[in-house]
């Protein structure tokens, strides 16, 4: 199988590198996404430039890793060609890019999630605000690639995010602890994938501002036995059917990121894409192939596969970020110890680049260091060990994720 991936990120170099055994091209890539699949300078969010370079290598199938490309239609420019890709079409792709979309799809098909109000005008969003009471949550109802979320227990903070967005949605707030999951849809059907947690916030304790995400593990060896099973019988499959009602089948991850409350999970948000990071580490953890999974997906048989199989043990990723993320990030410093071998544990690029024979960072998140292992644990020790031996002037990483877990 001939596979072309859209995206240049650690979720991209995990999916390269789980494609394989399949000749693997990736548009634009990155430095490491450079060892295991041919790159192409085509951007990602042209859309027929991207199908003109999957017709030209004649792949069998284009995955889309990030979220602009889908929201910007570059899924059905490729389907327009006749070639079959994993990933939304512009349409049902709003349930990450519009906030509002994806509240009046949860209402339309009864899944649980965070009371809100769409508001335009400050008046407004005062009157949400004092509604639901601290801690507040604004999301400015557009694309932010995760950043877009204030959580505060400062009015004023909540008010003057309100106040610079557009669009906003302030809603209810959400307590218990947070779970990912990736359903895998072929418009029809859907499939989870095995759950992971992240780590939005920069800092250890959970502290300072919300990122794409520090780190991540999986397995969720505390939650409670049946959690998948419920989480798509009240959330996925309802919201496939839903989309499909509209006219607007679902071809792709459809990613689900919940709260765990005392009332059972609740969705806080939607994402068309795989999450960054931890795709990372799922995808260590499939045992069943990826493109046999993601072409069923496409070409809409998905229920003849066999069931997904996760191998057992853990994964964990630790996120290196280049000074200044999630602000501007400082680029083109030099990485040293990318050789370094720790047994069980390796490195995916994020956002580097070749630079005079050498690699260097290129973007906010710049490598994610994923340690497996036979228990979280052990998984994390590795990580963390090979973390150690990597430098890069003005990083920074997380020194908690995953602990105690
Ligand atoms: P989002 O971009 O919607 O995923 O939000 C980013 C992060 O903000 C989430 O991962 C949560 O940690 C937090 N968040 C968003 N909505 C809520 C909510 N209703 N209640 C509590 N936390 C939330």
């Amino acid at each position: 199988m001939r596979v072309l991936v859209i995206g240049s990120g650690g979720r991209e170099h995990a999916i390269c590198r789980a494609l394989r055994p399949a000749e693997v091209h990736c548009a634009p890539g990155n430095a490491g996404i450079a060892e295991v699949a041919r790159l192409h300078d085509v951007s990602p969010l042209d859309g027929s430039a991207v199908a003109a370079l999957a017709l030209d290598l004649a792949v069998d199938l284009v995955v889309i890793g990030p979220e602009a490309p889908l929201v910007a239609g570059v899924a059905d420019a490729v389907r327009s060609v006749g070639v079959p890709c994993f990933g939304p079409s512009r349409e049902p792709a709003a349930i990450e890019g519009s906030k509002s979309f994806a509240k009046s799809v949860m209402e339309a098909a009864g899944v649980p999630t965070a009371r809100a109000f769409s508001c335009t005008t400050p008046e407004e969003a005062l009157d949400a605000l004092d509604t639901f009471g601290p801690p507040y949550v604004v999301k400015d109802d557009g694309l932010a690639a995760g950043k877009g979320v204030v959580v505060t227990t400062d009015r004023s903070a909540a008010l003057a995010h309100a106040a610079a967005c557009e669009r906003v949605v302030i809603e209810e707030y959400l307590d218990g602890p947070e779970v990912s999951l990736f359903a895998l849809c072929d418009g029809k059907t859907a499939v989870a994938l095995q759950p992971a947690q992240d780590f939005k916030r920069a800092h250890d304790g959970d502290e300072g501002p919300n990122t794409g995400g520090m780190g991540a593990y999986t397995p969720l060896t505390w939650a409670p036995e049946g959690l998948v099973d419920e989480i798509m019988t009240t959330v996925v499959t309802p919201t496939v059917n839903e989309l499909a009602r509209r006219g607007m089948p679902y071809t792709g991850v459809l990613y689900a990121g919940l709260a765990l409350t005392s009332k059972g999970p609740k969705v806080i948000e939607f994402n068309a894409r795989f999450g960054d990071p931890e795709t990372q580490v799922v995808l260590d953890r499939l045992e069943t192939p990826l493109a046999d999974l993601l072409l069923a997906c496409a070409t809409g048989e998905l229920a003849a596969q066999p069931a997904v199989v996760s191998r057992p043990g853990a994964a964990v990723t630790v996120v290196i970020a280049a000074e200044n993320y999630p602000g501007t990030p400082v680029k083109g410093d030099a990485i040293e110890g990318l050789a370094e071998e720790v047994e069980g544990a390796y490195v995916l690029h994020a956002g580097t680049a070749r630079k005079d024979g050498r690699v260097v960072s290129n973007g906010g998140r710049v490598l994610n260091v994923v340690g497996t292992g036979e228990t979280v644990a052990q998984a994390r020790e590795r990580a963390y060990d090979l973390v150690g031996r990597i430098e890069m002037r003005g990083s920074f990483h997380r020194s908690d994720i995953a602990a105690g877990r």
